[in-house]
């Protein structure tokens, strides 16, 4: 017997069904990352999951000394721009890659916002990147080092996010552990900064 005309018009509306469940998610999923994407911009993601840090990793801003005095956060910020590292927030876009600048005279600066990915060291940019103003690459006798306000910054600061985010001793590092680079460089007194970070987690 031929199916009649009802059936087959209740068989095609029961396969047309999932399709339209499908496309109406579809939609639906599309409204809600583009109201997250236009309320939070292209970083959304990491606003509803933060990141939180694994490790940190030390750099030099590599600025020579003339420059490297008047280097801060602003600096690399724009420095960073030029090479296109730029992830939007509200109204401001980061583009330094780091997460925090340390200056000569020991003054700590934000760079781009702790939940953010960094743009510092490849395949670690889940890790804190930390960036001294110097250049502290190996120059023999002419080597220049880190300041002791620098050091002493630097030691408060990564005790103070290690103790934070649970970080151990052994996710500390430089960027050439990581990398083909001298980054952060042979003048920062790294055997002494592990030793200090150390003693400042068992007493802290
Ligand atoms: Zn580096």
């Amino acid at each position: 017997m031929p199916t009649s005309q009802p059936d087959n018009k209740r068989a095609a509306i029961g396969r047309l069904r999932p399709l339209g469940a499908g496309l109406l998610i579809a939609a639906l999923a599309t409204v809600v990352v583009g109201a997250l994407y236009v309320r939070l911009g292209p970083a959304w993601p990491y606003r509803l999951l933060p990141l939180v840090p694994r490790g940190i990793v030390v750099h030099h801003s590599a600025t020579d000394t003339d420059i490297g005095l008047g280097a801060d956060a602003a600096f690399l910020d724009r420095v960073h721009s030029d090479r296109g590292w730029g992830l939007r927030y509200g109204q401001q876009v980061y583009h330094i890659g780091y997460h925090y600048v340390i200056l000569p005279n020991g003054t700590v600066q934000p760079g781009r916002p702790e939940w953010m990915p960094g743009a510092h060291t490849t395949s670690y940019n889940h890790y804190l990147g930390i960036c001294l103003i110097g250049d502290f690459s190996d120059r023999g006798a002419q080597t220049q080092h880190p300041t002791d306000a620098q050091l002493d910054a630097l030691v408060n600061l990564t005790v103070k996010q290690m103790r934070r985010h649970s970080i151990p001793l052994s996710r500390l590092l430089r960027h050439c552990d990581l990398g083909a680079t001298e980054c952060p460089g042979a003048g920062v007194p790294w055997e002494q900064v592990l030793r200090r970070v150390q003693a400042g987690i068992d007493h802290s």
